[in-house]
């Protein structure tokens, strides 16, 4: 560990800032980020069941791709985002270091407008954006960095631990991010929403449905819940900050006028 540390001062000093908030510590560089996000993504997408719907797909990529074409902050641009939507009921949204995000069915099906998937979409992007993955992997012990020692961008002394026995829930685990991210994910991508065209108050609607969920069908938030407290305290500051937003640009217009309402006809179970 001792050895380490003049490298590791190098590298934090080069690459500790993204640029979107304050200085800390990150040992990855952004493509360490992005091969990171690669490695995990193999094994979420051999275990989950992707649903595979144009329609879907274009609709979810292109709230995504005007998320990120309007941003004003170029830390988003440096990753290349990829959206996948998994066929499953339980109210989640994830995403992986360096760009792969995964939107459960369950969670499109409880947004009513474009508006509000974009809120968990710019939500996910981020984290990403923030690479708060890897910077808690940093901050975290040496025995867990060396789990992922294959692909960090410092050579970490410790033999390499076998990809195969990195599972689905190994890796979402890893990604339990602190209230810190959480919020700072709220706050960053109230922002992005906002330079897009999206209307911000749309979060704040998404965790009040969350919290209903919570009461009337506490197992399908159940995940999403142990990793995004829906407290008071959390719809409050999202709802703070939207009084500080600059004005929209103008007025907010959908990616493709009705799409969504169609899409989410196709999908509709009753
Ligand atoms: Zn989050």
């Amino acid at each position: 560990m001792r050895r380490l540390r003049p490298a590791a001062a190098v590298l934090v000093g080069l690459l500790g800032c993204a640029g979107l908030h304050p200085y800390r510590p990150n040992f990855y560089s952004v493509d360490g980020d992005i091969r990171l996000g690669r490695e995990f993504a193999k094994e979420v997408d051999a275990e989950l069941p992707l649903l595979r719907h144009a329609a879907l797909q274009q609709l979810v990529a292109g709230i995504g791709q005007r998320l990120l074409e309007s941003s004003p902050e170029p830390a988003y641009r440096l990753f290349p985002y990829t959206f996948k939507v998994v066929d499953t009921p339980e109210v989640n949204a994830f995403a992986l270091p360096g760009g792969p995000i995964y939107v459960n069915m369950g969670i499109i099906e409880l947004c009513d407008t474009e508006d509000q998937l974009a809120a968990v979409l710019a939500h996910e992007m981020s984290h990403v954006a923030a690479r708060h993955a890897t910077e808690m992997l940093t901050t975290q012990n040496l025995t867990q960095l060396a789990l992922v020692a294959a692909v960090s961008v410092i050579p970490v002394p410790l033999p390499p631990v076998a990809w195969e026995g990195a599972k689905v829930g190994y890796v979402l685990g890893l990604l339990r991010y602190s209230r810190g991210m959480e919020a700072e994910a709220d706050l960053l991508g109230l922002r992005l929403m906002n330079a897009a065209g999206y209307d911000p108050a749309e979060m704040a609607t998404v965790f009040r449905k969350l919290g209903e969920q919570q009461h009337s069908l506490p197992s399908l938030v159940e995940r999403f819940t142990s990793s995004h407290p829906l407290d008071a305290d959390r719809v409050r500051a999202v709802e703070a900050e939207l009084a500080k937003l600059p004005a929209r640009p103008g007025p907010v217009v959908a990616v493709h006028p009705s799409t969504f309402a169609e899409t989410q006809l196709m999908f509709a179970k009753d």
